[in-house]
């Protein structure tokens, strides 16, 4: 019989009922080290004091009204976004899906209006992930996605993840836009180089076409900057972002730029929930927190301790890890045993990390994890590696 909860994942036999911080608790007391952060949604880690207050204070007074209407705490939150990105202008959503649905039809559009209706392609990258939309399913293009699902939305060409000539060779007047995540999360923490994104970006330049980045994993801080693009020193035309965005509360968004925009005039998108008065209090204040010089700092310099501790733990422990990859604390462990079996060896030592593509386990921490924490992190996973070791 099927249950009640459709059965689309293999769940773990846990279950939380709060959390603190770092720290994830089960009904009967049982505390485990979160280094998944909700895949890194939890930015701000669990049951975050401000977050909780900003959420109470604005539940007691307006959850929704609809788009039909001005909303100050959305317009506060598209002020804040305008203000620390390239961006001129945002449209929020609830989730990183949505938000890649509107930056393909924003491209789309873009050209439509542009008098050039035929550049409708949008170039892609193997082991991509955007979301499970029948539009982002398209738009990452692999098997496992896609199976089953079609016929699928054409005008998507995939090309080998930071192949530089395949992209050069790929870009033709038919090209609307190239999509890419800085750093491939579920595609297994996969960093593309700053020379790769910044020749995306003369690309872009030279031809016209328009460069979106999926931030929806790799932005919000991660990486120890506000946006994983600014460590390349360039800017895309739009930007999804999602995950740490909202802190846990669904939210989402997409950033362009006014020339980007420019084809989306009233009526030509929308939602109902995206941008509500609740989500966007929680997303400002998530906003306020993350989008400041020291506390972006503090990421950058727990992250390379943190990557040191991981070198060594790959170092002792050969015969289950390989490498150590990503960036701040958006950090991969590959693999040389099987991802879940390592997945589940950190239960038994009461750590939670998270499994991706290419044998890899993600450690997605929230940003507001303390070194003593990072600490405890190694010593468990040391732990998980030497009980699989003499297993
Ligand atoms: C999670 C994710 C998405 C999809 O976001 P949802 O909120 O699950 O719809 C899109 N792109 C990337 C890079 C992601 O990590």
């Amino acid at each position: 019989m099927i249950p009640s909860v459709l059965p689309t994942y293999n769940r773990a036999p846990l279950a939380f009922e709060r959390g603190e911080g770092s720290w994830l608790i089960e009904a009967d007391g049982t505390r485990y080290l979160d280094l998944g952060a909700g895949i890194a949604v939890n930015a701000l880690g669990h049951a975050h004091p401000e977050l909780v207050k900003t959420l109470t204070d604005q539940a007691h007074k307006l959850w929704h009204t609809s788009n039909l209407y001005q909303i100050p705490n959305q317009q506060r939150l598209a002020d804040l976004l305008v203000e620390h990105t390239f961006a001129d202008t945002v449209f929020f959503t609830n989730s990183g899906t949505e938000a890649a649905e509107l930056a393909i039809k924003m491209a789309r559009k873009y050209w439509y209006d542009k008098g050039q209706p035929e550049r409708i392609e949008i170039i892609a990258f193997e082991g991509a992930f955007h979301g499970r939309s029948t539009g982002a399913i398209a738009a990452a293009g692999s098997e496992k996605m896609v199976k089953g699902f079609g016929p699928l939305m054409p005008g998507f060409r995939h090309l080998p993840f930071g192949d530089h000539e395949a992209v050069q060779q790929a870009v033709s007047d038919k090209t609307a836009a190239i999509l890419i995540e800085p750093i491939q999360g579920e595609g297994g923490i996969r960093p593309l180089s700053d020379a790769c994104l910044k020749g995306l970006r003369d690309l872009c330049d030279a031809t016209g076409t328009l460069l979106i980045l999926d931030e929806v994993q790799c932005g919000m801080g991660r990486t120890g900057r506000l946006f994983a693009h600014e460590w390349a020193g360039i800017a895309p035309d739009i930007m999804m972002v999602a995950k740490g965005i909202g802190g846990g509360f669904p939210l989402g968004a997409v950033l362009a730029t006014e020339e980007a925009a420019s084809g989306m005039t009233a009526g030509s998108h929308g939602s109902t929930y995206g941008g509500n008065p609740l989500g966007c209090a929680v997303g400002a204040k998530v906003m306020e927190i993350i989008a400041n010089s020291e506390f972006l700092a503090d990421v950058g310099r727990k992250a390379a301790q943190f990557r040191q501790r991981l070198e060594g733990l790959v170092a002792a422990h050969p015969s289950v890890f390989e490498a150590v990859r990503g960036q701040g604390l958006m950090l991969g462990l590959k693999c040389k045993l099987p991802n879940t079996d390592v997945v589940k060896a950190g239960y038994a030592q009461h750590v939670l990390t998270v499994g991706a593509a290419d044998n890899v386990i993600r450690l997605l921490p929230a940003l507001t994890i303390t070194e003593t924490e990072l600490a405890e992190a190694i010593a468990r996973l040391d732990r998980a590696a030497t009980a699989l070791e003499t297993a």
